[in-house]
């Protein structure tokens, strides 16, 4: 079986997630080959040769210099065209979703999205994706062989490749591929925490049991002693107390953190499907039958007034 994984980067940065996909990958014993689209495509490709990469195929142009659907769709399908890979993946970012979608379209292949799992079945790979709110697991399989099939990763959930060396091929498609109809005029930086939510490693999200905006920074000093980043409930988003950014669920982000940590939060469906396949979560209510209860590793129940500055104080001394 041959997979190709298209790694992301942007500003000629790999994006981590890319490393998730090698491993992904790489855990099938599949023949493992990696497209990377930069301005300068080459440093990136040697990186990822050193981590599972396969055979790594770099495409380097100033019109890859910053997003563009039509042209990665383009400049892939090529690629797609030449390599004829069984199978197609790539993280689960909306670059990723968006893409992988494209290019499912253009050469009809099947896909699956969010998968958390993926494994050979009889020769036929197979992606294991979570439903309705995490209640049913599905199991996807392509049903035409003869076609890719094409899969989003959910980021973290997969471990990331260990260092393995690869060969770096530099491959050029068709001028008509960087021709596009859209153009990128600006690109604005979004303000506020350095590490996306999806990224980070520990998040410590609230919701209404804090009774109001003017009590966040007791939480933002529980985020900042673990080094954790702010998430939050649509429910706090909704009436604007913190912007959308930081809201995880249904709505808001998926995320798979090695830590969660909720505050205030009771715990419906729609916030679990955006976190429950965290690591370890400690849910802190002082509802002791709150919903959020049935998913948490452990349950603090209580007033968070009381608790969340008493575990501030203790992470700031260490432990
Ligand atoms: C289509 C749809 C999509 C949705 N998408 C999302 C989504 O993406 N994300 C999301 O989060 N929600 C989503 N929701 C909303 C969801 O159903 C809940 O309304 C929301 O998650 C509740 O937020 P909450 O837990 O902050 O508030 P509440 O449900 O009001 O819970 C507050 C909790 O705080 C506890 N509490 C109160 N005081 C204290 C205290 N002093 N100390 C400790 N605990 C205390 C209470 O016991 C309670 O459990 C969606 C709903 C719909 C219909």
């Amino acid at each position: 079986m041959k997979i190709l994984v298209i790694a992301e980067q942007k500003n000629g940065v790999l994006d981590t997630s890319a490393f998730e996909a090698l491993g992904a990958a790489g855990a099938l014993g599949a023949e493992v080959m990696t497209a990377i689209l930069a301005a300068d495509a080459a440093p990136l490709a040697e990186e990822l040769a050193k981590h599972g990469g396969g055979k790594v195929l770099a495409i380097s142009n100033p019109a890859l210099g910053v997003f563009n659907l039509q042209i990665q769709c383009a400049v892939l399908s090529e690629l797609i065209e030449k390599h004829q890979p069984n199978a197609v993946i790539a993280a689960g970012r909306m670059s990723g979703k968006s893409l992988l979608a494209a290019l499912a379209a253009v050469t009809g292949g099947g896909m699956a999205t969010d998968a958390i799992d993926l494994r050979v079945d009889n020769g036929k790979l197979v992606a294991v994706r979570p439903q309705y709110g995490g209640k049913v697991i599905s199991e996807i399989a392509a049903t035409d062989p003869t076609k890719p099939f094409f899969i989003t990763l959910r980021v973290k959930a997969f471990n990331p490749a260990a260092a393995g060396a690869g060969e770096v091929i530099t491959e050029t498609v068709s001028d008509s591929c960087f021709e596009s109809a859209m153009k990128v005029v600006e690109s604005v930086k979004e303000s506020g925490q350095a590490v996306k939510l999806e990224d980070a490693d520990q998040i410590v999200s609230f919701g209404r049991g804090i009774q109001g905006p003017e009590n966040i920074p007791m939480v933002q000093e529980l985020a900042d002693s673990l080094g954790a980043a702010l998430g939050a409930s649509r429910a706090v988003v909704d009436a604007g107390w913190i912007e959308y950014k930081h809201q995880v669920g249904q709505t808001g982000r998926t995320v798979s953190p090695k830590l969660y940590v909720t505050v205030g939060i009771s715990g419906a469906i729609q916030h679990l499907v955006g976190m429950q396949s965290s690591k370890v979560i400690v849910s802190i209510n002082k509802d002791k039958d709150a919903p959020i209860f049935g998913v948490a590793t452990y349950g603090i129940v209580g007033d968070a007034f009381e608790i969340v500055p008493a575990l501030t104080e203790r992470f700031r001394q260490g432990g």
